[in-house]
């Protein structure tokens, strides 16, 4: 029986059967199928939310966790996402972030636990061992399964390594739990296609497995509670957040379609369900260079009851930048994020902005948005400063390109002050090749406003001197009902100007 002081809801101490009695009533009244967010493990280090999501019609009990293991993100990030989906009947008990120390470290143990109980999918009740799991966080998700007796128990994780290259790693893998893989066989393959049909590199798609670790929540849980138990393990290697994240939730889809709990159009991405004041997609896929992703989600956290979700190309031509308030395009190359979006990917943006959704491009993404290319989104009046040079002793050279990153100058504009806040004086912001920008003259949008200028300038090539220094650093228009924060350096990585940031992507939305 699980202890009263294990869980509970948030807002106060009352013990598990009477959530779920007075969840059922708050239920209908709240919003249609959404229990309130109850937490294991509450007034230890471990507290860690999960949700009771029910469909309008009796079902089958789902089980969703993800990062047991704290360096595996995807596995967090998607059973967060699948539980707004909208099921059409059942229940889905979702545990995203079952170890939350260790995601936030980005450690797969559990911070600061010796062996054996360090590893959290090693804490559950052996094979012919004893009927209890180890550690606190292990023992509350263990009364969490009992007591909700599911059907199915996913568990979503990843591997270092594509299994088919390297076998050592279990990595683009559906790992099926005995007893009861028999069973889960039919359907294991059609995940296994779902997922497969989007992965062009045969190497790299997923292959089936059998038999789980001793100790894993799914052995567990096949073995002692009799359910249909699967790990679904994506590949980290070389591969954004937005695609594992997109991976998962499409081998979940299958499965609650299969099951009767979602129909045959579903998407994979829905409207977070809770009220929030912001709703951040950030690009993380082709294109997108290292740190830019980390410094925008450095920004979003002086954001109050912000939310940002990674998408890559297939989710925004799925449709889903409509969930958002926002899309951020960071640092990378601007040509290469309008080839991986394809003419449909790029033709949503574009809708989504001219629809009221905004758009803050930073460095690349500001090549994104420019007019001048024949593969940019012409959401912004300006063209940027990329014609090639005749260099001497150098050869034909692009003047975009001005040299490793380095520090220039940067003014704020009246305008600027007011949206960015309130900075006089010229000030140091990091620079790594952003567009040099002007005027485009097209008539089908209106011109840009400067919110910031170059007061110093960086220069590779003799041509360039005098180009960049006076030239405007930030600019901001409107596409549409929606507005275009094009940003040039990379005000996001520097501590002291992600609060100026912050204030340009909820200026962007509108809010
Ligand atoms: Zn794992």
């Amino acid at each position: 029986m699980l202890k009263g002081r294990n869980i509970r809801r948030r807002s106060g101490g009352v013990p598990a059967p009477a959530l779920l009695m007075s969840a059922w009533l708050l239920a209908a009244v709240l919003a249609p199928g959404l229990l309130p967010a109850a937490e294991l493990a509450s007034g230890t280090k471990w507290a860690t939310p999960y949700f009771i999501v029910e469909g309008p019609a009796p079902g089958p009990t789902i089980m969703l966790t993800g990062g047991l293991h704290g360096d595996e993100p995807a596995g967090a990030h998607a059973a967060e996402q699948i539980r707004h989906w909208p099921i059409l009947r059942g229940r889905i008990v979702v545990l995203p972030r079952a170890n939350r120390p260790g995601l936030a470290a980005g450690t797969r143990h559990l911070p600061q636990v010796a062996a054996p109980g360090q590893d959290l999918n090693r804490n559950f009740p052996r094979s012919g061992g004893g009927a209890e799991a180890q550690t606190v966080i292990g023992q509350a998700i263990w009364e969490l399964t009992r007591r909700e007796k599911p059907d199915w128990v996913i568990d979503l994780h990843e591997g270092y390594h594509f299994h088919q290259i390297q076998s050592k790693s279990v990595g683009s893998t559906i790992l099926a739990s005995r007893p009861g893989d028999q069973r889960t066989r039919p359907v294991v393959t059609r995940m296994l296609a779902a997922v497969n049909a989007t992965i062009e590199d045969p190497r790299k798609q997923f292959v089936p497995l059998r038999g789980t670790a001793n100790g894993s929540l799914t052995r567990a849980a096949a073995e002692r509670l009799g359910a249909n138990c699967l790990i679904l393990e994506t590949t980290t290697r070389e591969q954004p957040l937005s695609l594992r994240t997109r991976q998962h939730r499409l081998m979940v889809r299958t499965l609650f379609q299969d099951i009767g709990m979602l129909g045959e159009g579903a998407p994979t991405m829905t409207r977070p369900r809770e009220e929030l004041g912001l709703r951040v997609a950030l690009y993380d896929a082709g294109g997108v260079g290292g740190s830019g992703p980390r410094n925008v989600l450095e920004v979003m956290k002086k954001i109050p009851r912000s939310l940002t979700w990674r998408v890559g190309p297939s989710d925004i031509r799925e449709g889903a930048l409509t969930h958002f308030d926002v899309v951020i395009f960071p640092g990378g190359s601007g040509s290469k994020q309008a080839a991986a979006l394809g003419v449909e990917g790029r033709r949503q943006v574009r809708t989504f902005v001219e629809q009221g959704g905004g758009f803050v491009g930073i460095c690349a993404g500001a090549y994104l948005a420019a007019a001048n290319y024949k593969w940019s989104l012409k959401i912004g009046d300006y063209k940027t400063f990329c014609e090639a040079r005749d260099i001497p002793g150098a050869g034909r050279k692009s003047m975009w390109y001005r040299g490793p990153s380095s520090t220039v100058r940067m003014e704020l504009t009246s305008e600027g002050r007011r949206i960015l806040g309130d900075r006089v004086g010229a000030f140091p912001v990091r620079y790594h090749n952003g567009p040099i920008v002007s005027p485009a003259g097209f008539d089908e949008i209106p011109d840009y406003q400067v919110l910031a200028w170059f007061r110093s300038e960086v220069v590779r090539y003799e041509p360039q001197t005098g180009t960049m220094v006076n030239t405007p650093a930030i600019i901001t228009g409107s596409f549409g009902q929606g507005r275009v924060l094009s940003i040039s350096p990379h005000p996001e990585s520097s501590r002291d100007l992600r609060a100026m940031v912050a204030r340009g992507i909820q200026w962007a939305c509108g809010k």
